[in-house]
């Protein structure tokens, strides 16, 4: 989808909405979240959303993410060089994905949503859930 159309805010809504059901879930069952928890994990919900449309050059996470990309690359150019180059080496990569092939698939939903078990289980989750629900809502639930 892309950013003239709908489809950014469709999928971020049900996104939001699926991320708020888990976590009324997770509550129901008695899981101890915290405040700051629940907000960053509705952050990743949206986030992850819209994640799979990063390779799609005219969608609304492409741009930010090329936006944050070009910010990073021009930041770290006077703190680390290194980090610039990881910046526009990842800017570069994003140019080369196909719209729907490898980043819309289950595969992709776990590499983009495994490290986020470092900051806690249930950003991995929530992040997990709704990459697939993007997956699903453009009829395009593969593995790899
Ligand atoms: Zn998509």
């Amino acid at each position: 989808m892309n950013r003239k159309g709908f489809g950014w805010f469709l999928h971020s809504f049900f996104a939001l909405l699926l991320t708020l059901f888990v976590l009324w879930v997770l509550y129901s069952i008695g899981v101890d979240l915290s405040i700051k928890t629940l907000l960053f994990a509705l952050l990743i919900g949206y986030i992850y959303g819209l994640l799979p449309d990063l390779d799609e050059k005219r969608s609304v996470i492409h741009g930010w993410l090329i936006d944050l990309g070009l910010l990073i690359a021009l930041v770290s150019v006077f703190i680390s060089k290194e980090i610039a180059v990881i910046a526009l080496v990842c800017l570069l990569f994003m140019r080369t994905l196909r719209h729907r092939r490898f980043v819309h698939s289950i595969i992709a939903a776990l590499i983009f949503s495994a490290p986020l078990a470092l900051l806690h289980w249930v950003y991995a989750l929530v992040g997990f859930l709704a990459y697939l629900l993007h997956l699903i809502m453009d009829g395009t639930l593969k593995l790899k």
